[in-house]
């Protein structure tokens, strides 16, 4: 039996990279998900096309994260399409997975004030108010996964800024996963290490090369070894695991 049939799931920048590969393992397990997106409509209807081709029900809800009015615009559209789809507006999984990185190159000196405001809006204050706005529709028994990165751990001057926002997350995850416990909904935070997302990067062999030796096994992760983690958490076989960071880096943090 699939383990999420009659699960709804959201699943924040599933257009592509780690968040695609999440709701096809949602979708996989029976799952109806949810896949936002912010600008990528193509990307987003292409993981809704591979769902169904698949035999899973998926729908794209499109909400540009980090500026006024960004939590309720993702809102209205999810609850009219799971209106539409279920008759109700439960949600049983939140994945908040979108997020912005820092440019690549940035010193610590380059920081600016924006820089930060931009990072917090989108990595900290949206999925805060993502998980705020979701709770009265979270079921007893729901799931809420917030990704961060190993770099909460991990020294890399180049990604302070970024860093931080993660930080952040990592606090979002332990105290809801206080505050839901009565009502049966677990809160976990995954950390991935360096994973191909399908950007530029990850087909210049060298470059792969060089990042692959910072995990243990000596590869780049790929979206699905990050995906079935999260997979794992989002089903009921994960009922006792609540406020944990897990590591997903491919031991990248072993050191
Ligand atoms: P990608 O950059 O591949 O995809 C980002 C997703 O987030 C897209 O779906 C994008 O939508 C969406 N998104 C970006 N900005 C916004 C915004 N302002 N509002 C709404 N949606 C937005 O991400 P990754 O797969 O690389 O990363 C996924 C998560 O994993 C992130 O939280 C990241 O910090 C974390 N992580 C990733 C690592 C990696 O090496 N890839 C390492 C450690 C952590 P659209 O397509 O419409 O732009």
């Amino acid at each position: 039996m699939e383990r999420l049939e009659n699960k709804t799931a959201l699943v924040t920048g599933s257009s592509r990279g780690i968040g695609r590969a999440v709701a096809l393992r949602l979708a996989e397990e029976g799952a109806l998900v949810a896949v936002h997106y912010a600008t990528q409509r193509d990307a987003a209807e292409e993981t809704v096309r591979l769902i169904e081709q698949d035999g899973g029900r998926a729908f794209a809800v499109q909400a540009e994260l980090g500026v006024p009015g960004d939590v309720h615009e993702l809102f209205l559209g999810l609850e009219h399409e799971l209106k539409a789809r279920t008759g109700e507006t439960v949600l049983n999984i939140l994945v908040n997975n979108a997020a912005i990185t820092t440019p690549a190159g940035q010193t610590p000196e380059d920081v600016t004030p924006e820089d930060l405001d931009r990072l917090y809006a989108v990595n900290v204050k949206a999925p805060f108010f993502i998980v705020q706005r979701a709770l009265p529709l979270l079921s007893a028994g729901g799931r809420i996964i917030n990704v961060s990165s190993g770099l909460t751990r991990l020294a890399n001057p180049e990604q302070v800024a970024y860093a931080m926002t993660k930080g952040a997350v990592e606090q979002i995850t332990l105290h809801l996963a206080r505050h839901l416990a009565p009502r049966g909904i677990t809160v976990n935070t995954v950390a991935p290490g360096i994973t191909n997302n399908g950007s530029a990067i990850f087909d210049v062999p060298e470059a792969v090369q060089q990042m692959a030796q910072l995990s243990a096994f000596k590869r780049v992760g790929e979206a699905a070894d990050v995906a079935d983690v999260i997979r794992f958490l989002a089903t009921d076989e994960a009922r006792w695991i609540t406020g944990a960071f897990v590591d997903a880096s491919g031991g990248t943090l072993l050191g």
